[in-house]
């Protein structure tokens, strides 16, 4: 069954028509692969899934409920999250606190100013905030500033924060761009953990293969704002018009 359903998606920017007419389903608790060259509209597709953009036509749909017309804040509570291509942490807040910020968004609906000395009070928004750390192997660097990690570890905690509001579509846009190998793999490894261990769907946009390669239970292939193909990764590794459009062959 499809929990994401992407039908006759447009979206045109003054002359230049960045989404054609896009069909796309995303199979419930899988990992589904965006791929594509630069500029062929993977970043516009995501956006109109969370309700930054509006797309000019076409529906979306997420469980049976249309996301269109919806406010970014009022998707993410329908249950879609989602990590951006630079990760979105708070430099001068440590590991712990930044990982608070969800739990407490998730319990109160929405993220309220609290007084720091009332904070150690918040036994349960602790107790959630500490789980995750344990469960994304954060928790040594609790005490860390967030600025002083690496790249790999910011975006762990980032995705670590996604989760931490229970969503059931996680929506990843280039999350291993401008990473070291080694750090690469700490992202895979850490996305073969959530895919395992979560009742969790994900759409990924990536560029590196061995990512996609990695995780992917299926793949569409989007050129010029049109899906070109759509199918699993073993199909799309042989595919000419792929290896022509995509691999540059
Ligand atoms: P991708 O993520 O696949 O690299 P994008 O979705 O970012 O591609 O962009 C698709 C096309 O739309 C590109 O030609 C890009 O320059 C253009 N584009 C993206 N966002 C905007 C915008 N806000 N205004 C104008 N053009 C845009
Ligand atoms: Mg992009």
């Amino acid at each position: 069954m499809a929990i994401l359903e992407v039908k006759n998606v447009g979206k045109r920017f003054g002359g230049l028509q960045a989404l054609g007419d896009v069909n796309l389903n995303i199979a419930e608790n899988s990992c589904h692969a965006i791929i594509g060259p630069n500029g062929a509209g993977k970043s516009t597709l995501l956006n109109c899934l969370v309700g930054k953009l509006i797309p000019d036509t076409g529906s979306v749909m997420f469980d049976g409920q249309s996301v269109l017309g919806r406010k970014p804040y009022e998707i993410n509570q329908m249950g879609i999250s989602r990590v951006f291509q630079t990760p979105e942490i708070f430099g001068d807040l440590n590991v712990m606190e930044n990982m608070m910020i969800p739990c407490f968004a998730k319990r109160d609906g929405a993220f309220r100013m609290h007084a720091l000395e009332s904070i150690g009070q918040e036994r349960d928004i602790i107790a959630k905030a500490e789980e995750m750390l344990v469960d994304m192997k954060l928790i040594d660097k609790r005490e860390m500033m967030a600025s002083s990690m690496s790249r790999g570890d910011k975006r762990r905690l980032e995705i670590a924060m996604c989760l931490a509001q229970d969503p059931r579509l996680l929506l990843l846009d280039e999350p291993t761009a401008g990473m070291a190998r080694a750090d690469t793999n700490n992202t895979i490894d850490l996305l073969k953990q959530i895919k395992e261990e979560r009742d969790i769907t994900i759409a990924i946009i990536e560029h590196d293969m061995h990512v996609v390669f990695s995780l992917a239970d299926r793949i569409t292939v989007l050129a010029q704002g049109t899906p070109l193909v759509e199918d699993t990764p073993d199909k799309i590794k042989g595919h000419p018009k792929v290896r022509e459009a995509y691999l540059g062959e």
